[in-house]
C-alpha cells in the first residue's frame, strides 16, 4: 500500500503553540472531566509531575448507554479554565462532525477514539480544523487501516496528526487489550508523524502501566498518553487503569530517568 501523505509528511507538529521536536510529549488526565475540582486538582499535579498537556473526555464512546456519558458543554467549559489555570495544552476527544468546530476552542488537540478511527466523515471534518489531531488506532484495526485514516487528515490539509497505539482486541483476558508495541515501531518506520503509546486504554489495569510506558518509549513512541485520576476508586470512568497522580509522579521519574 502505498500512503502517499503519511509516507512523504515531512511537517511538524504544533500543540498549544508549540511544535513538537525531540522532546517526548508526555498527556495525562482523567478518562472523564468529571468536575471543575477535580480537573483542576489532576491537572495541577500532573503538571508538577512534568506533564505536557492535559487530556479530560467531556463527549465519552462508552459501550452501554447507561455508563455515565460526559459533562459535555459544561465539561469544555472546565477545559478551558484548566488551560487557562495552568498553561498546558488540552486534549479532548470529538465524536460528532457538527462539534469539532465548538471543541477547537477549547483543545488543542481532538482526540479520534479508537471506535471513530474508521468514521470518515469525523476524520474529514477534522481535517479542516486548525487543531492537532490525535489519532487513535481502532480495536481491530490493522496499522494499514490506521495509516490510511491518519491519510484522510492530511488529505484536507491538517498536518498535525498524532498516532496513538491503544491496544487491540485479542483473545487475552489478562489485559483490557493487547498493547501492540510493535506497532509503534512499524508505524515509526512508516511515517514521520509522531507515535504515541496509551498503555491506560491498554492495559486497562494500573499495576503494569509503568513496564508497557517503557515498553512503548524503547519502541520509539514519541510519547505517552497516561490516565490519572485524584480518587481512582470512584471515577466515573475507567477507574481501573487510573493512576493516582502519585503514582504518576513515580512513572515520570522511571521513565524520564
Ligand atoms: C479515552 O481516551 O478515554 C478513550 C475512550 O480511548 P479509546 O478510544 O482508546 O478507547
Ligand atoms: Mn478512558
Amino acid at each position: 500500500m502505498d500512503f502517499h501523505l503519511v509516507h512523504n509528511w515531512k511537517g511538524k507538529v504544533k500543540i498549544g503553540g508549540k511544535y513538537l521536536g525531540k522532546e517526548k510529549i508526555f498527556i495525562a488526565g482523567p478518562c472523564s472531566i468529571e468536575s471543575r475540582e477535580q480537573a483542576m486538582i489532576i491537572a495541577k499535579e500532573v503538571k508538577k509531575s512534568g506533564a505536557s498537556a492535559f487530556r479530560g473526555g467531556v463527549f465519552k464512546p462508552r459501550t452501554s448507554p447507561y455508563s455515565f456519558q460526559g459533562l459535555g458543554k459544561a465539561g469544555l467549559k472546565i477545559l478551558a479554565d484548566v488551560r487557562e489555570k495552568t498553561g498546558l495544552p488540552i486534549v479532548t476527544e470529538v465524536m460528532d462532525t457538527r462539534d469539532v468546530k465548538l471543541v477547537s476552542e477549547c483543545a488543542d488537540v481532538l482526540q479520534i477514539g479508537a471506535r471513530n478511527m474508521q468514521n470518515f466523515s469525523l476524520l474529514k471534518e477534522a481535517g479542516k480544523s486548525d487543531s492537532a489531531i490525535l489519532l487513535k488506532r481502532g480495536l481491530s484495526a490493522t496499522i494499514e487501516e490506521w495509516l490510511l485514516s491518519a491519510e484522510y487528515i492530511l488529505k484536507e490539509g491538517n498536518c498535525n496528526v498524532i498516532l496513538c497505539e491503544r491496544g487491540i482486541r485479542t483473545f487475552e483476558k489478562y489485559t483490557r487489550n493487547t498493547f501492540d508495541v510493535s506497532a509503534i515501531a512499524v508505524a515509526k518506520t512508516l511515517t514521520k508523524l509522531p507515535v504515541i503509546g496509551d498503555p491506560s486504554h491498554a492495559a486497562g489495569r494500573k499495576d503494569i502501566i509503568i513496564p508497557l510506558s517503557k515498553a512503548a518509549l524503547a519502541a520509539g513512541a514519541d510519547g505517552l498518553m497516561i490516565e490519572v485520576h485524584n480518587d481512582p476508586e470512584n471515577a466515573l470512568s475507567d477507574k481501573e487503569q487510573a493512576l493516582t497522580p502519585q503514582d504518576f509522579a513515580w512513572l515520570m521519574k522511571e521513565v524520564k530517568g
